[in-house]
């Protein structure tokens, strides 16, 4: 009920915009995150196939990535590792598209980071038959890369004062443990330097958007959650963001946190196609992913006003 309400107050503050102003200007609709475009960047990825290292879907997909990045501006990186997993050797990528200045001694702004791999094994779908089938990840995987693709192509527009990098883990979803999980972001904070603060993407396009604060962020990221909460709150979109604790999950963003750098992920855990079959595009929704980007960018004009 409050969401239907919601909605309804969303559509018409909208209109009356619209009748007063008439069209925005364009440089104030490029400033801003767009859920048509990232909606097409899920889309597309899912149309790739399924992006299991090794599988051709995850080639198409890596081609994908890295010819976006460079068409919205972003200095890119693709950091290629091996893996090796019950005697199989995968190779990965993570991708970096740094926006801004470069920093002399390596990189020390902010990170927006996603991942970009699907999960091998459909090992939660309802269907027995299903299990060992491979997931289409358009929430799980699709959804945060989708939108920080739409958040680079902005940044590319409009370039941020201090050092920005987005990127994209591989091997987030492949095993079953921590320790053959999150590869991607494991092997960053092993190797690469690290960032001052960062924001990771999970399952945010869920078309029933619910994003309340993920138990790590929000005991080892205080600070930067309340400020992302607090942005949510001033655009408008308070009951797609909760303040209240959510669940605490294993994900990307344990790395950094262990090694001292205030890390959030907003996520959505509350999904009932989490690791099936049925993970498609049709679960997920162009609103929800602007919902998101536009809240991700908000954070980033801010922590960039401040240096
Ligand atoms: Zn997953």
């Amino acid at each position: 009920m409050r969401r239907g309400f919601w909605l309804l107050a969303l559509g018409l503050g909208l209109a009356f915009a619209v009748t007063a102003q008439g069209q925005p200007p364009l440089a104030q609709t490029s400033s801003r995150v767009s859920g048509d475009r990232a909606w097409k960047h899920l889309n597309a990825q899912v149309n790739h196939g399924p992006r299991v290292p090794g599988s051709l879907g995850h080639a198409k997909t890596l081609a994908y990535l890295e010819a976006e990045l460079r068409r919205a501006g972003g200095r890119v990186t693709v950091d290629r590792f091996t893996v090796r997993l019950e005697g199989k050797s995968y190779a990965m990528a993570n991708l970096y598209a740094d926006f801004g200045p470069t920093a002399p001694d390596g990189l020390q702004g902010g990170m927006l980071a996603a991942h970009w791999d699907t999960r091998p094994v459909a090992d939660h779908d309802p269907e027995p038959a299903n299990r060992a089938q491979p997931i289409p990840g358009a929430n799980d995987g699709a959804s945060g890369t989708a939108v920080l693709l739409e958040i680079a192509r902005v940044l590319g527009e409009t370039p941020p004062q201090t050092p920005l990098r987005i990127a994209f883990w591989d091997g987030e979803d492949l095993g079953t443990t921590d320790a053959t999980m999150f590869y991607g972001s494991r092997f960053y904070v092993r190797n690469r330097p690290l960032p001052r603060w960062g924001i990771l993407l999970d399952m945010v396009g869920d078309r029933d958007l619910v994003i309340p604060q993920e138990g790590y962020s929000a005991h080892h990221a205080p600070e930067l959650t309340r400020r992302i909460w607090d942005a949510a709150k001033l655009l408008g979109y308070a009951s797609y963001f909760p303040r209240r604790e959510g669940p605490a999950i294993n994900d990307d963003h344990l790395p950094f946190l262990g090694a001292g750098v205030p890390f959030v992920d907003l996520i959505d855990f509350d999904y009932p196609y989490w690791h099936t079959l049925g993970d498609k595009p049709e679960r997920c929704s162009a609103k929800s992913l602007e919902i998101v980007g536009n809240v991700v960018l908000h954070v980033v004009r801010e922590l960039d006003r401040q240096k």
